[in-house]
């Protein structure tokens, strides 16, 4: 008899999912997509004073391949957008995204030809930022407000199983170019 069968499964599931959600909520690994000045502020929640390290999230990694979470930091012009979604599908399930600022959330003050109105037309957002550019405490409060969100979510989420179909259906050749 297996230890569903006594607990039952939304017991397990329901425990797998604290376990999975405690471990990736103190061990993110940022991927800063750096464009602009909100980027230098990044870099002062690496330091000393204000010690990113304290939610352990102090290891950044600058390949999406080695990242859960990013960080879109900066001016996202159209030229760029294809570049951020790339690198965003390039990073291993699950995968989390806070855009920092004005100009990654809406464009800021560049509301011209050229520049993206908002990230969030090419890739998920799970937090914003305001501000410009945000403090570094604005930053590490996004942070703990994402922590909380990840510590609610489950191992069952439709979320990771769609996004699982999709990439497999995308890899194995089911799906044409204009569906991608
Ligand atoms: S929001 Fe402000 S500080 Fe951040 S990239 Fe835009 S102009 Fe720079």
């Amino acid at each position: 008899m297996g230890i569903e069968q006594h607990l039952g499964n939304s017991f397990v599931a329901t425990s797998i999912s604290f376990i999975a959600n405690w471990s990736r909520k103190n061990s993110l690994w940022p991927f800063p997509f750096a464009t602009a000045c909100c980027s230098i502020e990044f870099m002062s929640c690496m330091t000393s004073d204000f010690d990113i390290a304290r939610f352990g999230a102090e290891r950044p990694s600058f390949s999406p391949r080695q990242a859960d979470l990013m960080l879109v930091l900066g001016t996202i012009t159209y030229k760029m957008a294809p570049v951020l979604w790339q690198a965003y599908q390039t990073m291993a399930e699950p995968k989390w995204v806070i855009c920092v600022g004005a100009c990654a959330s809406t464009g800021g003050m560049f509301d011209t030809y050229a520049v993206l109105q908002g990230i969030d037309r090419v890739i998920p957002v799970d937090i914003y930022v305001p501000g410009c550019p945000p403090r570094p405490e604005m930053m590490l409060d996004a942070l703990v407000k994402l922590q909380q969100k990840i510590s609610k979510e489950s191992v069952n989420d439709p979320k990771y199983r769609d996004r699982v179909e999709y990439l497999d259906k995308a890899l194995n050749g089911g799906m044409s170019m204009s569906e991608r």
